[in-house]
């Protein structure tokens, strides 16, 4: 669905059908420490960009609202996890590299 921003993302929601007004960020939503989500977050989330960019299937995200600049601005912060092999995406955008290695000289990114 497209945000408010504009961007395509999976995880955002919207339900204006006969008076509603629904609007949700679900991959806050699904993370008890995620923070309050607001609809101008979308305008600075890297999600959109990194779902684009890396459609591997074992990639998990996990979102929070992160306080930056003496808490007066906020931000979403991804953490990526790969399923497959249990570890920590430094750069979701890219992946770990995990599923490429059975391409000859390949290795996995540290
Ligand atoms: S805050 Fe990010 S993850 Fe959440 S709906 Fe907006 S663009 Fe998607």
């Amino acid at each position: 669905m497209r945000t408010p921003a504009g961007k395509e993302c999976k995880y955002y929601f919207e339900d204006h059908f006969r008076g509603r007004h629904t609007q949700e960020c679900r991959l806050l939503q699904r993370n008890p420490q995620g923070g309050r989500w607001k609809p101008a977050h979308c305008r600075t989330c890297p999600v959109p960009d990194v779902l684009r960019q890396n459609a591997c299937p074992h990639m998990a995200l996990e979102g929070r609202v992160h306080k930056t600049l003496f808490g007066l601005r906020e931000q979403i912060k991804v953490y990526a996890i790969c399923t497959d092999t249990l570890r920590e995406v430094a750069d979701p955008a890219v992946g770990c590299g995990a599923c490429h290695l059975h391409r000859p000289g390949a290795q996995i990114l540290k």
